[in-house]
């Protein structure tokens, strides 16, 4: 049983006992009226033998009958609830009979209720309603001359004073003692009791329904927690298996890359090549799963920044072209001119979902082209800039647009049998778009090819026009060619791992740097080598037995063996925030695992610059 019928059932059984404890009230307080109402009546026999026969019969009849109605019929109609209450306090008002039993009565009913639920919203509501009829009972009797105060609280006696003493009207009714006595005596008595039946029955509703609300939101809630924890386990299994799988990329990565460097056999180097693109399109499932899986628990976060359009166009680009290239396609990028050279926003997201889209268009196109075209309207210090990839590829079916963004869901399952996919592409674009306050729109000619399209409103930094995105990407090519490689050879790095293949990759890596590399294969050793020697930077491993990375940093903050010298935190872990967590420790930057060369390059150009210089020289190539 799920806990939506476990909640149901909990729910059925409060009722249940509700409606259980609220009928032993009323049987309980029938009881005690029933025997006020034979004392009254052997009173009034002792006094006045007719009124009995007058009053009594019809009177049990009614109570009988109310009995019934009050068991059988529920009321749920709200404004009927209030109408009768109203009722009450008018037939109180008006008639000044055997109030006491009915404050008693009317009070003591809520009063257990409100004892068996702790409801004081209940007892306080009723209390004032008793309050305020008693007050209008006895000032109102006392004010029309029909009993004094002191008869009004006697209960029986204001009755004897309508027959005998009464004024106006009862002198005329008097000569009717039936008429009388079931105008004045019978009927607002079973008036007021059905009143209080019937508010009986109104205040079991409102309390049991508040206690079932009450145990609701208690229910789901402690549903909600659980859910939460199930939720994090599974971002914290995701992240545990994300960093392992990791770790063994890295290796493979690491070697395969040292493989393309030494090995001139042209078979080898395209045995090499097909492991190098294999373990990126592990890393990027890898990605995909973690993303899907922040996105579904809600840990998926917007970091705004401000960025180079030019950049994250150029960055697209490079990669995309790669992929077009392979598969024979024209790639093009048609960007206005005029576009806003820096914005605010987050470019790394703008960038998944742009190169999701265009790697889908490589992927499920076999000739032709594919194309970016980027347009912009500003309004204010915003711009509304229009992204839309085109392909002329196979295009998709009405019918899947509309299950395109399930997740794992891939369509035309057996056309694209031979094409690599999780599924998750789409959800993930969708999802970070409706993070982004965008949405994605898709148009398809099945066979023809497809446009997807969105609108990103971003807030624009630098108004000036980026100008001719083709000639500024081909002059950017030509830097990031040449900022890659250097040699650095009086530079000394610390590598801190406990995994000896992990430090051997970046050994390896380094080695064309020229680099001086020093290894430490735990937090304490890395402090050991410290206290002895001066390092320009230092790459620090964060999951370590014993003593992990960021235990290590701290260590390291206090005894002032770090000051000025950059800690680059080297992980596998990247799950959300990864890096701002690192930087807010203390760590200067952070690296991914598996580490991607050119990322490690920019890095170690950025940080052994900054300092005091170590770069002998710069190859530009
Ligand atoms: P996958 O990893 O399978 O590509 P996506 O979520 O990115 O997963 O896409 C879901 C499905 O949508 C794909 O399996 C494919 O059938 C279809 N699809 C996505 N993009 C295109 C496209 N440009 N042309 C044709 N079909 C596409």
């Amino acid at each position: 049983m799920n806990k939506v019928d476990d909640i149901s059932t909990y729910i059925e059984n409060k009722e249940y006992i509700a409606n259980k404890y609220v009928l032993k009230c009323f049987e309980i307080t029938m009881l005690i009226y029933v025997l006020a109402y034979v004392l009254d009546m052997l009173n009034i026999f002792i006094i006045d033998y007719d009124v009995m026969t007058a009053g009594f019969v019809p009177s049990v009849i009614i109570y009988l009958f109310v009995f019934v109605l009050t068991q059988y019929v529920p009321l749920t109609n709200e404004k009927l609830k209030y109408l009768i209450l109203f009722c009450v306090v008018a037939v109180f008002t008006i008639m000044g009979v055997t109030i006491t039993y009915h404050v008693v009565l009317v009070a003591l009913l809520p009063f257990l209720y409100a004892t068996l639920y702790s409801s004081k919203k209940v007892m306080y509501y009723v209390y004032i309603l008793t309050v305020i009829s008693t007050i209008i009972v006895v000032f109102g009797g006392y004010y029309l001359g029909l009993c004094d105060a002191n008869m009004v609280l006697l209960t029986t006696l204001p009755r004897r004073a309508y027959i005998e003493n009464g004024t106006f009207i009862l002198n005329e009714v008097n000569s009717n003692p039936f008429f009388s006595l079931t105008l004045f005596f019978v009927l607002p008595r079973c008036l007021v009791y059905i009143a209080f039946a019937v508010i009986c029955n109104s205040i079991q509703r409102i309390v049991s329904g508040s206690v079932e609300k009450a145990r609701l939101t208690e229910e789901l809630a402690q549903a909600k927690e659980e859910a939460e924890k199930a939720n994090q386990a599974k971002s914290r299994f995701l992240a545990n298996v994300s960093h392992e799988v990791r770790t063994p990329i890295n290796a493979i990565l690491g070697m395969d890359e040292m493989i393309l460097r030494e090995s001139k056999d042209e078979k080898v180097r395209q045995y090499a090549n097909d492991i190098h693109d294999s373990s990126l399109l592990m890393i990027d499932i890898i990605n995909d799963i973690l993303d899907s899986s922040k996105i579904e628990s809600g840990m998926m976060e917007i970091v705004e920044v401000e960025y180079a359009v030019s950049t994250l166009l150029n960055d697209v680009y490079n990669i995309t072209k790669v992929k077009a290239q392979s598969k024979g396609l024209e790639l093009q990028f048609n960007v206005d001119e005029s576009i806003p050279c820096e914005m605010h926003g987050d470019d790394k997201r703008i960038r998944q979902v742009l190169l999701n889209l265009l790697s889908n268009s490589v992927k499920y196109t076999e000739s032709g082209t594919v194309s970016l075209d980027v347009t912009y309207t500003a309004d204010e210090e915003y711009a509304n800039v229009r992204y839309v990839v085109r392909d002329t590829g196979i295009g998709i079916k009405e019918e899947d647009i509309k299950v395109i963004y399930n997740a794992y869901q891939r369509l035309d399952v057996t056309k694209n049998r031979e094409v690599e996919g999780t599924g998750l592409g789409m959800t993930i674009s969708q999802n970070l778009l409706k993070l982004m306050d965008s949405n994605l729109e898709i148009e398809s000619e099945y066979g023809n090819g497809s446009t997807f399209s969105f609108v990103i409103r971003q807030k624009i930094v630098n108004a000036q026009p980026m100008g001719d995105f083709q000639k500024r990407m081909q002059r950017g090519g030509e830097d990031e060619m040449s900022a890659l490689h250097f040699v650095a050879p009086k530079a000394r790095i610390l590598v801190v791992d406990d995994n000896p293949i992990n430090r051997k990759v970046v050994r390896m890596l380094l080695q064309p740097t020229q680099v001086q590399i020093v290894e430490a294969s735990s937090g304490a050793a890395c402090i050991e080598v410290l206290e002895q020697q001066k390092f320009d930077l230092i790459f620090l491993d964060n999951m370590m037995p014993e003593m992990d990375g960021i235990e290590t940093m701290h260590i390291l903050q206090e005894r002032h063996l770090c000051d000025g010298v950059p800690v680059i935190m080297l992980t596998a872990d990247v799950v959300a925030d990864s890096r701002e967590r690192y930087i807010q420790e203390g760590f200067t930057d952070y690296l991914a695992k598996p580490i991607i060369m050119k990322q490690m390059e920019e890095l170690l150009a950025k940080y052994l610059q900054v300092g005091d210089s170590q770069l002998e020289k710069i190859i530009f190539e």
